[in-house]
């Protein structure tokens, strides 16, 4: 954690570069121009900065405690406006090169990152409206902006966000029988752990601990991974409400070798290597990865066994990356499925996937905890909704394993649409949803 920008902002200390918080914003004009150094403070990101080389980088952890204080938030949104007056006054900006472009990079950066897709976004369209006729000369300054602001990055806060939405409305109905219980529509309290609304289980706590720790390790360390698994189930790690819920057994016992005897992968275990619990928590890796897909793949196989000593469940994480991949590069489903289907895969697996689910009825549809159930129980809800709420739901009200058909559902349903399009009362509602979404734009790459 900064310190720093702890006190910086919680202290009101003068440090950026001699102001503090609130006196940033009353800068005139001419400091805004000439006081360099204060920018880092106003709008930190992962990145170092070459100058001043004492400016603050952001890691993850002051990100998820900056991005949760309402008043951070209100800072960064005057800071947007501010930066905004500033440029629509002066025009020294609009020439090819100038240190302010430099400057709305990293402002594109941090809004997102701490902030929303959505302000960057218009942050990003604002200050081309004000360069007005002179935006050709920032066609290189462009190039570096548009990265920031891709609509990749939405993806994968959709996928990352999918995966907990899912989870959460389909936790209070889990282990109840399909067509027993009053149709799921929007977070409710209950299930048999005893939630309070929006809160998730373990499919959630998981894919955060995997996520972190792609994040903290730079790529996938199986130790790491495991050993964050072990923080969530023994301390609590990780959880929406401090309290790990919903382990399988399967995975209770891998950790358990872990923790005796420093397995790495998963030792086979009588018929429950074959579990969704690899699955539910798979998308952080194709989100961190997205740059390349067959890398992802391999992975999410690595990933899965860790705990599932299966070559289905592994082959299905496969699919679903495969699947996630290019969907997140900005394929529509049905070319998406198409693409994914066309790599190698087992006849177990094409016989559940390699279907046209749409229009079809949910007779013949296992949610149990079978991998290949719960994949095509996700697609099949996945083909038959039109928006994301309409496809977690589906995936929630088929009950047995409905938190995981809904987590499953929901990652791919949130990387087909982005978080933007998600309703709001689903985000706003949702359990930590600013440490989630922080987490998902540090699986994705600047
Ligand atoms: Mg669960
Ligand atoms: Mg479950």
């Amino acid at each position: 954690m900064q310190m720093r920008l702890k006190l910086f902002h919680e202290a009101r200390a003068p440090l950026a570069n001699g102001h503090r918080r609130d006196t940033l914003l009353l800068l005139s004009d001419e400091e805004f121009e000439t006081n360099h150094g204060f920018i880092q403070w106003a709008f930190p990101t992962s990145q170092p900065s070459q100058n001043p080389t004492n400016a603050p980088v952001l890691d993850l952890d002051s990100a998820v405690w900056l991005a949760e204080k309402d008043d951070v938030a209100r800072f960064l949104e005057d800071m947007t406006t501010r930066f905004l007056e500033f440029l629509k006054r002066s025009d020294h900006w609009k020439q090819k090169y100038n240190h302010n472009h430099l400057r709305v990079s990293r402002a594109l950066e941090s809004i997102r990152t701490l902030h929303s897709y959505e302000l960057a976004k218009w942050f990003h369209e604002t200050v081309l409206k004000l360069a007005g006729e002179s935006v050709s000369n920032l066609e290189t300054a462009n190039e570096h902006w548009l990265p920031k602001v891709s609509p990749v990055h939405d993806r994968i806060a959709g996928a990352f966000l999918g995966l907990a939405i899912g989870d959460a409305l389909g936790a209070p109905v889990e282990f109840q029988r399909r067509g027993s219980f009053t149709p799921v529509s929007t977070y409710q309290s209950g299930g048999k752990f005893k939630l309070p609304e929006g809160a998730w289980t373990d499919d959630t706590a998981m894919a955060l601990a995997l996520a972190t720790s792609l994040i903290e390790s730079k790529g996938f360390e199986a130790e790491d991974v495991l050993q964050k698994f072990s923080n969530w189930l023994g301390l609590g790690h990780f959880t929406s409400t401090g309290t790990a819920v919903g382990v399988g057994q399967n995975t209770l016992r891998t950790l358990g070798d872990y923790r005796r005897k420093g397995t790495l992968r998963a030792e086979p275990f009588g018929k429950k290597n074959d579990g969704n619990g690899s699955l539910m928590r798979l998308c952080p890796v194709p989100c961190f990865y997205s740059a390349d897909p067959k890398k992802a793949a391999a992975i999410s196989d690595e990933q899965s066994r860790t705990t599932h000593a299966s070559d289905i469940a592994a082959e299905a994480c496969q699919f679903l990356s495969h699947l996630l991949s290019n969907l997140l590069n900005g394929q529509n489903y049905h070319d998406a499925k198409k693409k994914a289907l066309e790599s190698e895969w087992s006849y177990p697996l094409l016989s559940a996937v390699d279907h046209s689910f749409s229009g079809y009825s949910d007779v013949g549809i296992s949610s149990g905890g079978y991998v290949l159930d719960t994949l095509q129980a996700a697609l099949w809800a996945v083909e038959n909704g039109e928006t994301f709420r309409e496809i977690v739901l589906l995936a929630a009200n088929l009950g047995d394993d409905a938190d995981t058909t809904a987590a499953v559902a929901g990652q791919i349903a949130g990387a087909m649409h982005g978080l933007s399009s998600i309703d709001h009362d689903l985000k706003l509602d949702l359990a930590k949803e600013r440490q989630l979404y922080v987490t998902s734009q540090f699986l994705s790459s600047p």
